[in-house]
């Protein structure tokens, strides 16, 4: 679409030289060592589109005792890994788009990301959300960490 905004003379050309397009996010990955496990609500799995009975848990960053609370003997204050932030390391996501016939179509008489969204998601394209909810549901990364970095 944005090769296409700029109005080249014969954009059919244009379409037909596009085979695929990439979209990438680099993700923050939650610590292992102090990430927390949590039961999803049902709302929350129908939301992020994961099928009820699929995860048993998802992890969240590391938070803190309310401020008063005891400290079990021996626990470290912050976490050593990651330095209290409650991530570790960061990894990069990707959406992959192959360009279908459809598609080029769509791209010369209605370039509208909504239409190019749906004849992707039908020629079997994860989107940029849906590759993100695998990370979520793996525990490698949070669902507040996944809001953050899509809506950049
Ligand atoms: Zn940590």
């Amino acid at each position: 679409m944005r090769l296409l905004a700029l109005k080249p003379r014969q954009p059919e050309k244009v379409a037909a030289t596009i085979t695929a397009a990439v979209n990438q996010r680099l993700i923050r990955l939650l610590c292992e060592t102090c990430r927390q496990a949590y039961e999803p609500p049902a709302a929350l799995l129908e939301k992020l589109g994961i099928p009820k009975g699929r995860v048993e848990v998802l992890y969240r960053e590391f938070q803190p005792p309310p401020p008063g609370t005891k400290k079990r003997k021996g626990e470290p204050e912050i976490c050593p890994d990651c330095g209290g932030l409650g991530y570790k390391g960061r990894t990069a996501f990707f959406e992959l788009i192959r360009v279908s016939e459809d598609m080029r179509r769509a791209l010369v008489e209605q370039p509208r990301p909504e239409i190019l969204r749906r004849l992707a998601h039908e020629a079997g394209s994860l989107s940029m959300q849906e590759e993100g909810v695998l990370l979520v549901a793996r525990g490698a990364t949070s669902v507040s960490e996944l809001q953050r970095v899509l809506k950049q």
